[in-house]
């Protein structure tokens, strides 16, 4: 199960701003950190200002339909829409999806892995220089 680029799309809808601005984002590696509970459909995660002193965290629980039912996030804009929520989404989007095929590529069909929770974090833990980043 990937995770859907109808989240970002919906949220960034007719806002061609926020869609720029979070795809540079997400290519330039703004979002530090990023942690998905599947089960809560809660996620959060550490996004870099333009500004590169300043970070946020963000946090967003995803709502039916593909929206977002609630967010938060640290900047001046966290109230409302805000580009660093948005990249959250699309980071969610592109790497949740290759996560979940790399996973079932590398697992073998008969040992299903068992069903709890895994984050993002326990799978690739951040190395280093995303934690220290300067
Ligand atoms: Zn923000």
């Amino acid at each position: 199960m990937a995770f859907s680029i109808l989240y970002w799309s919906n949220y960034t809808a007719g806002t061609a701003k926020l869609m720029r601005k979070s795809e540079t984002a997400v290519q330039s590696e703004h979002v530090l950190k990023f942690v998905y509970d599947r089960d809560a459909q809660f996620i959060r995660g550490i996004v870099q200002a333009s500004m590169r002193d300043r970070s946020y965290q963000v946090t967003i629980t995803l709502g039916s339909n593909y929206t977002v039912e609630q967010s938060t996030c640290e900047c001046v804009n966290g109230m409302d829409k805000c580009h660093h929520k948005a990249s959250i989404l699309l980071y969610g989007y592109k790497n949740l999806s290759k996560t979940d095929v790399r996973q079932s590529w590398i697992k073998h069909p008969k040992s299903a892995p068992p069903r709890q929770t895994k984050t993002m974090e326990d799978l690739f833990p951040a190395p280093d220089r995303f934690i220290n980043y300067r």
